[in-house]
């Protein structure tokens, strides 16, 4: 038996995450915590399961050829040969015929490290080889990076703060961050647990009574989603009021502040927006939010924790920037046990080598939130006339926005391949699949989503079975154009970790290979913290040297139910990563919409029935789970669950729950980021 340090490298939230495999005849008998990392940085129940996920009977295990039409699910093994033949051949017909830009990149994070990064990896072969159209931004944090990067300019990377100071704090408010179920980083669930042990109080502002809350005994602000920028306004009306601003303080530290409450009291547009004001809007009784105020100012150091949620929403950049206002009329920003506002994971992790993207300056680009519309529109609405699609670890057809949208798109390609592990409903509307790896099966360098660390693992299981790396693959296609060389520089993989460990900071390379994990100096960092300290000394990397909080769009509230509409949430769940995976085991496939019991009642509607919900993009059934966790108004259809056919023919709805059914590929106002909370939706019983 051999005890063996692994990580996942899943896009979960976690990325990188302390794992040891018990590795007993060739096999993976069990994985745990690896205690190299200590009790804090630890894993995920999904990640303790890893061992199940690669052995599923629903792998795939040979190239496929589809047969049948898109979406039919018909397809014929092939072998590698012909397989990649097919796929040289697809890109390259598309490339001679539309040019390099018809080809969209359409990977993401399915894999995570410094070698097996899909995005990576899958951007450097098509750089390789001429070039392609590729997406901006990110379904997770596009809107709050394109508002904390405007605040705090070349210091956007070093905002964050690490959990470990969560031990200063005197109060947590954790603002749509459900973090046990969600994890934002390997140790931010196990440093609140720490926190909750120390009696430090811990407020959850969220539309429901999460797991999270549950489990720390936090106290509960229930809110609409969408609303939070108008809770925000109205913190700060209170706070101006009663005159708990130190103006001096902020305004050596932020520009932008006085506009801001000008706005908030009404000397712009006549309207106050006080706790009454706001009670209108987010459904916060105002005097809790005078309440709140309060507590925040008094209360040193506050720690916010905003979730990604709240900046997933359609007003979701101000909510992001709000938050940083916050922290800062408080005195709680960039001090340690507070926070500056921004996403928790935005500071540097050690340094490590990792594979570059080629050169892509000549690429054509779109808003992620949009890849669909820009297959079905191209030109003049965007930049290229898309013929075919590079999928790696990414789930598109399901994950993005508005799947009958993105149906209709894969229906209009030429080609489309993609690098999977399961017959997701991407792989389904592909014309070639090819099986790749598990991360059982790759050696790599774990850099996590947030921590000063950096994790290693061996290739612990080979691939034996058909199944190839990504990097294997792209290394085989280039070598079909006559660039091999260029797309691996003449390493193998191993080469690869040896260049990358040599140009880390990493001196003990050898204890790093058999504990698997390597921390860097500072654990307890806060987030500009010097600049907090001393803003003369330590100006930020923006034009004014202070966080800029920018005169542009103090209008960020939005619908609250009514009538007959309700407002949609859709939250990730623990037992999966998004629509990775197979939505296996078969447990996860079922996908309930949580319902306030009165919204329910008013319709007609009991516990375990199955109800239609229909928005402006079209319609998902699920069975109706009743809670009295949820603000009534809201209901919440967790994100992730494969889509099924409208019709199954035999009368009954396909119950699914896919949340991509209902949303839209609009996206935010100001920067086209995705819209995933707060979804007007009409409810009936199927
Ligand atoms: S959080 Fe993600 S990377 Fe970490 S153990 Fe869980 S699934 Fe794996």
């Amino acid at each position: 038996m051999a005890m063996v340090p692994v990580f996942c490298g899943r896009d979960c939230g976690g990325d990188a995450c302390p794992l040891l495999a018990e590795v007993v005849g060739g096999k993976v008998s069990r994985i745990t915590h690896n205690p190299a990392a200590g009790a804090f940085v630890r894993g995920c129940a999904k990640g303790y399961d890893l061992a199940h996920f690669h052995e599923s009977p629903e792998r795939l295990k040979a190239p496929l050829l589809r047969t049948g039409p898109r979406g039919s699910g018909e397809f014929a093994p092939i072998s590698w040969d012909e397989a990649l033949d097919r796929v040289h051949r697809g890109l390259a017909d598309c490339r001679s015929r539309h040019g390099d830009a018809s080809i969209l990149c359409l990977s993401s994070a399915g894999s995570t490290g410094a070698l097996h990064n899909t995005e990576r990896l899958t951007r450097r072969y098509l750089n390789t080889t001429g070039g392609c159209t590729v997406l901006d931004g990110s379904y997770s944090s596009a809107a709050a990076s394109y508002a904390l990067k405007r605040a705090f300019g070349k210091d956007y990377g070093r905002s964050g703060f690490d959990a470990a100071t969560m031990v200063k704090s005197s109060f947590i408010v954790l603002w749509g961050a459900n973090i046990l179920e969600a994890r934002l980083g390997a140790e931010l669930s196990a440093r609140l647990v720490e926190a909750r042990n120390r009696g430090i109080p811990i407020l959850s502002i969220d539309p429901r009574r999460t797991r999270t809350l549950a489990a720390l005994g936090a106290e509960w602000l229930p809110i609409y989603p969408g609303t939070d920028a108008a809770l925000m306004y109205a913190l700060l009306f209170q706070l101006h009021s009663e005159g708990r601003i130190d103006r001096r303080h902020v305004e050596a530290r932020a520009e932008g502040f006085g506009e801001l409450i000008e706005f908030v009291t009404g000397a712009r547009d006549g309207i106050a927006k006080t706790p009454e004001w706001a009670e209108d809007i987010c459904g916060v009784e105002a005097g809790a939010i005078v309440g709140l105020a309060r507590r925040w100012a008094d209360a040193k150091p506050t720690m916010l924790i905003p979730g990604y949620s709240i900046q997933r929403t359609e007003a979701g950049e101000e909510a992001a920037r709000l938050c940083v206002a916050l922290q800062l009329a408080t005195g709680n920003f960039g001090v340690p046990g507070g926070s500056t506002g921004s996403l928790n994971n935005r500071l540097p992790t050690p340094r490590t080598g990792s594979i570059g993207e080629g050169d892509g300056s000549g690429n054509a680009h779109v808003p992620i939130v949009r890849w669909a519309d820009s297959i079905l529109e191209g030109p003049p609405n965007y930049p290229s006339k898309i013929r075919a699609v590079y999928s790696a670890g990414g789930n598109f057809l399901n994950q993005g926005a508005d799947i009958a949208k993105n149906r209709r798109a894969f229906e209009t390609l030429d080609f489309a391949v993609c690098h999977e592990l399961f017959m997701t409903p991407t792989a389904r509307w592909c014309d070639i699949v090819l099986p790749a790896a598990s991360p059982l099966q790759k050696e790599d360098i774990g850099i996590p989503w947030a921590g000063n660390y950096l994790l290693y693992k061996p290739r612990i299981l080979p691939r034996e079975s058909g199944e190839r790396s990504d990097y294997e693959i792209f290394a085989a296609l280039a070598e079909r154009a006559g660039l091999r060389d260029a797309f691996t520089e003449g390493r193998s993989e191993s080469q690869w970790i040896e260049s990358f460990l040599a140009a880390s900071e990493i001196g003990d390379v050898e204890t790093f290979r058999r504990t698997g994990i390597y921390f860097g100096d500072a654990r307890e960092r806060a987030g500009l913290g010097d600049f907090a300290a001393d803003p003369g000394a330590c100006p930020l990397g923006t034009a004014s040297g202070k966080v800029e909080l920018e005169d542009r769009r103090w209008t960020a509230w939005k619908r609250t139910p009514g009538g007959e509409s309700l407002l949609l949430i859709t939250p990730k769940r623990m037992d999966r990563v998004h629509s990775q995976g197979g939505d296996y085991p078969a447990a996860v496939r079922e996908n309930r919409l949580e319902m306030n019991e009165a919204d329910a009642s008013a319709r007609g509607l009991s516990d375990g029935d199955t109800a239609w919900i229909e928005s402006a993009s079209g319609k998902t059934a699920a069975k109706v789970s009743l809670s009295r966790s949820i603000i009534r108004g809201v209901v919440s259809l967790p994100e992730g669950s494969w889509f099924a056919e409208p019709d199954a023919g035999d009368g009954e709805p396909p119950i699914a729950g896919a949340a991509n059914a209902l949303t839209s590929t609009e996206g935010t106002k100001e920067s086209t980021s995705c819209v995933m909370h707060g979804i007007a939706v009409a409810i009936r019983r199927a």
